[in-house]
């Protein structure tokens, strides 16, 4: 995002300000949200003319700029609490996108053929290079969760599954061990491709390059990732199994085939934002409440010779945003609530909820004031009428309000845990690891057949598009019942969190 964007679009909102009617009064309780007033919103964000809203691409400028001035004209303000930045928090991010790599290997001098195709490394740099034998160092660390080696300028090889030895502790996961080999100074960490995986999926995936926060942006000048018939002959030249790193006097072991490995990379770090409106509360001091939802897609997620290239993600997010929009409009005209009520449009969540993230790392209240965060993601799956399910159900202690809320609005609970499934591929999570009281209601997670029938056919493709096809029946009504959810818990007499602060 450069400074010119800011400046503009900051002219814009004053304007905007200036012409539109500040906060308007308590009226008669508002019409229920329509299906057309989302279907309004989904059309522009998932328009081609926003470009899938990639994160760092003119499509984010044209979404942060229709969120923040659409938010400010229902007579929200600035949620980021610093004048500096108003409207958005600037998250710095790096993107880095592999673009050829040479692999060669040699046994006592002579060239051994590996399947270059199994074969899928990623740089650091521009430019990478590591050659030696590598040092199979089973799952990394021991039974401490301590590394098990020194790998100080070494090609590393290590199990990508879960590690398991008897009483063990909780161990590092495998992006956790990667760091662990990285920051111990590994000039390379391949990784076995995990089981199960398709590789060609996994390939196309590490294809498409990776994106971190720049404050968590640890990793080896070298990554990679071996299908199993390469890694196999690898383990067997050093007369090692997987099997054997599961033992609890197992050493690491080097491999005696020399490896030269080379990467390149283009890297690129730049900011992006997660945009944040307010609806301020009558009652200053009496905490928050938090909507979210993330803005971002794929955006230009084919090559150019595809037909359509855009990953609009009408469902993926826009959906989602829609609903905070509507949901906002009609707080913003209803009666005045005592606790702040935030809308956020976090950026990066389909890299790996990277604005969450960083907005739990940097909030802008302090978390503890928020009582509860409200997520809202890929809502248009369902049909009008559909039973509310909770991610996060039997986590918070919220169920029953939740529950009582749909129930008065005339829906039917879906009160099994199956959409927990999801609860750790959704922006609340962020939240909910640094204690926030975090729920996603709604009925998209009610009816796991509709849901499925959407990953496995246009989830994450061009074709999540908004169409005649898509269902916003139940998306109106999940903007209606977070109208009343955010009504609950932003009176305090309604709901006091059971600790209330230090
Ligand atoms: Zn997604």
């Amino acid at each position: 995002m450069t400074k010119t964007f800011r400046h503009r679009a900051l002219t814009a909102l004053a304007l905007a300000a200036s012409i539109l009617p500040i906060a308007a009064q308590a009226q008669d309780k508002p019409a229920p949200i329509s299906e057309s007033e989302v279907r309004a919103h989904i059309a522009v964000l998932a328009s081609d003319e926003f470009e899938g809203r990639g994160p760092g691409s003119a499509g984010e400028t044209k979404t942060l700029d229709y969120l923040a001035k659409t938010w400010a004209s229902y007579g929200l303000v600035s949620g980021t609490n610093d004048a500096t930045h108003p409207w958005f928090q600037p998250v710095p991010l790096v993107e880095r996108k592999p673009y050829a790599q040479a692999v060669s290997a040699t046994v006592r001098g002579k060239p051994l053929k590996l399947a270059e195709d199994g074969v899928a490394l990623s740089g650091r740099n521009p430019t990478d290079r590591a050659t030696g034998e590598p040092l199979f160092v089973g799952y990394g660390v021991g039974a401490d969760g301590k590394l098990n080696a020194d790998v100080k300028g070494r090609i590393v090889l290590m199990l990508s599954a879960e590690p398991k030895f008897e009483g063990a502790v909780k161990l590092p996961g495998l992006r956790d061990r990667q760091k662990l080999l990285a920051q111990a100074g590994a000039a390379a960490v391949l990784i076995t491709a995990p089981d199960g995986a398709p590789w060609a999926g996994l390939r196309a995936q590490l294809a498409n390059g990776s994106m971190r926060l720049a404050s968590d942006d640890v990793s080896a000048p070298i990554g990679g990732v071996l299908r199993s018939d390469v890694s196999e002959p690898l383990l067997r030249a050093g007369r090692v199994t997987a099997a054997d790193a599961a033992r609890p006097d197992f050493a690491p072991v080097t491999l005696p085939v020399t490896l030269d490995l080379a990467t390149s990379t283009t890297v690129r770090a730049f900011e992006s934002h997660n945009v944040i409106g307010k609806i301020p509360g009558a009652k200053p001091g009496s905490g928050a409440v938090l909507l979210l939802g993330h803005w971002d897609h794929f955006g230009i997620c084919r090559s150019e010779e595809a037909e359509d290239r855009i990953c609009n993600g009408a469902v993926d997010n826009a959906s989602g945003m829609a609903v905070l929009l509507t949901v906002a409009e009609r707080l913003a005209r209803g009666a005045p609530m005592e606790r702040d009520v935030y809308f956020m449009g976090t950026t990066a969540e389909e890299r790996g909820l990277l604005g969450a993230y960083y907005f739990a790392d940097h909030p802008v209240v302090p978390l503890k004031d928020i009582v509860v965060a409200l997520n809202v993601d890929t809502v248009a799956i369902a049909p009008a009428g559909a039973p509310v399910a909770l991610v996060g159900r039997g986590e918070n202690g919220l169920d029953e309000i939740v529950d009582r809320i749909a129930t008065d609005l005339g829906r039917k609970v879906d009160s099994d845990k199956e959409a927990n499934a999801f609860i750790r591929r959704q922006d609340g999570w962020a939240l909910g690891a640094k204690g926030v009281k975090s729920i996603m209601a709604g009925g998209s997670f009610s009816d796991m057949a509709l849901l499925q029938a959407f990953l496995t056919t246009v989830y994450h493709q061009p074709d999540d598009e908004l169409t005649d096809k898509v269902p916003l029946g139940g998306a109106a009504d999940d903007a209606n019942l977070h109208v009343e959810l955010t009504r609950h818990f932003a009176d305090e007499s309604k709901y006091k969190p059971a600790t209330t602060g230090d």
